[in-house]
């Protein structure tokens, strides 16, 4: 089968279009032929070897959709041909890849398979970000970095959907005007307004109950900055790079601040925290209150523009490699 593969760490250009051998679904495992993969940004990390993946060639994508083409050993609950998605397996950078049968989720009726590989880890790691590890109730108030972006963009709409108020950032106006368009009540331009300060404007001094922060290290320090007392810190990625040491007597001096490093994997541990998870997003999809932004679809052996694309800043919305019918 051809897949994406690299043989050595490093930049765009280590993403490898070749043939591979197709693998076998192990006991309690499903062959899926993918039809559809999701670019995120965790597979940049991967690409770079900031995370672990110690086989060689490495292979990458974390999210996919496709149909059931073979079943493992002792898997009843899914049949040939039955469409499905997932997310947080790697491997999805393929034609075809093996999927744990109870990481995997049954794609409703309704919502054709190609787009369900767009759902799954960003609209779920939205999901766990503002219904658990911050649950956002009427009232609060959030700070969102990157509004426009994939996940970004499911931030603002699912604090909307459950009543909060949202303060965006982004990169440039036309960003801001997307990010507006996902719900932001008000967008700042972080490069060349200070956001601190403008939201200490905007909550007329008092800072946001929470911020959802996956950018890092060029507003981690800020963002501490925009919280009021006893508020949370969410960082849950480093598209600007990684945050250095931390000294934590920080989170006192500011406020008796919570801090928080999540990860979608912790989040869907469970099947029962999947399937909620995954139902509520594909609920939300079929009655329009989510709008899942496709930015830009790529064949399978242009994966490294794409990577060059998003890691580029040039992206706003979902990032998909289209693999086949
Ligand atoms: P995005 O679509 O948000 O793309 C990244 C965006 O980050 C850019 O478009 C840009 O928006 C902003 N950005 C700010 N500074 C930089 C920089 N120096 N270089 C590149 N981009 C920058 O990507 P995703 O939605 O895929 O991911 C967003 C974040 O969420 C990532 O950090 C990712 O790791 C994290 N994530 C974490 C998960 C978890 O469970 N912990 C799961 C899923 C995603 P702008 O131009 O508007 O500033």
């Amino acid at each position: 089968m051809k897949a994406i593969v690299v043989h050595e760490p490093g930049g765009a250009e280590n993403l490898r279009y070749e043939e591979i051998a197709r693998p076998e679904p192990g006991r309690g495992e499903v062959l899926v032929r993918i039809v559809a993969a999701g670019v995120n940004y965790i597979d940049t990390y991967f690409r770079r070897g900031m995370y672990p993946a110690p086989e060689r060639p490495m292979r990458l994508g974390m999210e996919g959709s496709g149909y059931v083409e073979t079943l493992g050993e002792g898997v009843t609950s899914f049949a040939v041909g039955d469409p499905v998605a997932f997310a947080m397996t790697r491997g999805a950078y393929a034609e075809y890849c093996v999927v744990a049968a109870d990481k995997l989720v049954p794609v409703p009726t309704g919502v054709p398979v190609a787009e369900a590989a767009q759902m799954m880890l960003q609209g779920m790691t939205a999901h766990y970000l503002t219904r658990s590890t911050f649950a956002l109730k009427p009232g609060d108030t959030c700070l969102v970095h990157a509004a426009a972006g994939g996940t970004g963009r499911l931030l603002c709409q699912i604090a909307k959907i459950v009543g909060a108020r949202v303060i965006g950032t982004a990169g440039n106006e036309t960003k801001a005007e997307q990010a507006k368009a996902a719900g932001a009540d008000d967008v700042i331009l972080y490069q060349t307004q200070d956001f601190v300060a403008e939201v200490k404007r905007i909550t007329n001094g008092r800072g946001v109950d929470v911020v959802y922060d996956g950018v890092g290290a060029t507003t981690f320090d800020g963002s501490l900055n925009c919280l009021r007392s006893r508020g949370m810190m969410v960082l849950f990625g480093q598209s600007s790079g990684p945050v250095p040491p931390f000294d934590i007597q920080v989170l006192n001096q500011k406020g008796s601040l919570f801090l928080s490093r999540p990860s979608l994997g912790h989040y869907v541990a469970t099947r029962e925290e999947l399937e909620w998870r995954a139902k509520e997003i594909f609920e939300w999809r079929a009655a329009s209150k989510l709008a899942f932004a496709l930015d830009r679809s790529y064949p399978l052996a242009d994966a490294a523009q794409a990577h060059l694309d998003l890691e580029g800043r040039k992206t706003a919305g979902k990032l998909v490699l289209t693999v086949s019918q």
